[in-house]
């Protein structure tokens, strides 16, 4: 056992399990590094991190984030360029999110130099896990829950941290049919939306098995006023084009403010893409796909950075996409992702190397 300079406390694996994982075949966050790391909140403070074998946690049955739910998570990943350097992207970023989202659940928030250096301390002990295929990636999910005891329904007195890592694969969704929904929303205003809680997605995923059964691959949610306004994308940003212009829909109480949203907005900017970023509707969605103006339409995020959606469905017709040439998605993916493996200049500020 031995301390670093954050105070943060390392027990080492004895044996390590990387002989035993197929690199090549690796599915999406299944399978696990050697260390976690775990921080408590205890007596109105978080303790100081352990660093620890990857194993099963303990709580009580009176735990209250099993009664009411309080949970944040985000999704990260860490990266490696051909002289086997490490690179995270952005991850002040999701320090931030972080905490807007234990804000609004009433989880304490997380110094930042916890977070980084906790992050940084534990991906450098388990740097070897980090592919180096092409495409492939260290996933990171760092998460946060209510493990103080009690069925009193107010906010728990405890709370864990945990940062856990995944090795991953290049995510190739293949052709995603689409559901615009109209009768289930995933967030409303005044609720938690923007916040990456876990019961957001458990409250999605009966939706999406609905549409599932229907033969699609995913939701496309709209406002739940009069779901008229295009929202998300599954647990993914939305963005469609029309004609030469790419538009996604504005931050709100109700949607998530992805990083790789962003990031896509201020890369198409660079290049001279139009962008617009405003409030769209299914109809015009809709009209643009019967009179040919609607080129393309794909989710972002961490997981797949860009998945293009092939067909989307609304009032029982399909409207397919069609298949364009050069694209903004594939050419906004290849930026982004050369950033991300330290292949191009980083204009932005985005790369942190570890
Ligand atoms: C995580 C998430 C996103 C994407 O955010 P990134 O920071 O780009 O990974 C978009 N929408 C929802 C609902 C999410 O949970």
């Amino acid at each position: 056992m031995e301390t670093t300079t954050q105070n943060i406390v390392i027990e080492n694996i004895k044996n390590s399990k990387i002989d035993q994982v197929d690199f090549d075949n690796l599915a999406f966050g299944s399978v696990f590094t050697d260390h976690m790391l775990v921080c408590d909140y205890r007596n109105g403070a978080w303790e100081a991190p352990t660093i620890m074998p990857y194993q099963a946690i303990s709580l009580e049955p009176s735990a209250k984030i099993f009664h009411y739910g309080q949970s944040i998570f985000e999704g990260m990943k860490a990266y490696k360029d051909a002289d086997n350097n490490t690179f995270l992207f952005r991850p002040l970023d999701n320090h931030r999110r972080l905490n807007i989202s234990a804000k609004r659940m009433a989880i304490p928030e997380l110094p930042e130099s916890l977070f980084m250096d906790g992050l940084k301390a534990l991906i450098k002990l388990d740097e070897k896990w980090i592919p180096k295929k092409d495409g492939s990636a260290l996933y990171i999910r760092p998460f946060m829950f209510a493990s103080g005891k009690g069925f009193h329904a107010s906010p728990a007195d405890e709370y864990k941290f945990l940062i856990c890592l995944a090795p991953s694969g290049a995510y190739f969704s293949g052709k995603v049919k689409v559901l615009i929904e109209e009768k289930y929303s995933r967030s409303a205003n005044g609720g938690t939306g923007f916040a990456k809680a876990g019961g957001n997605y458990a409250g999605q995923f009966f939706p999406t098995q609905l549409a599932v059964e229907k033969g699609y691959n995913q939701v496309i949610w709209t406002d739940d006023h009069n779901h008229e306004f295009i929202e998300e994308a599954g647990a993914m940003n939305i963005f469609v084009r029309i004609d030469d212009t790419l538009i996604t829909a504005p931050i709100s109480d109700r949607i998530l403010d992805g990083i790789t949203r962003k990031s896509i907005l201020q890369i198409a900017e660079s290049e001279g893409i139009a962008t617009e970023v405003r409030k769209f509707t299914v109809g015009e969605v809709v009209e643009a796909a019967e009179n040919g103006r609607l080129k393309e339409m794909f989710g972002a995020g961490t997981a797949a950075v860009i998945s293009p959606i092939s067909t989307f469905g609304y009032r029982k017709v399909d409207h397919d996409l069609p298949e364009v040439q050069d694209s903004f998605a594939s050419r906004l993916k290849k930026r982004i992702i050369d950033i991300q493996y330290n292949r191009v200049e980083d204009p932005f500020g985005w790369r942190h190397g570890i």
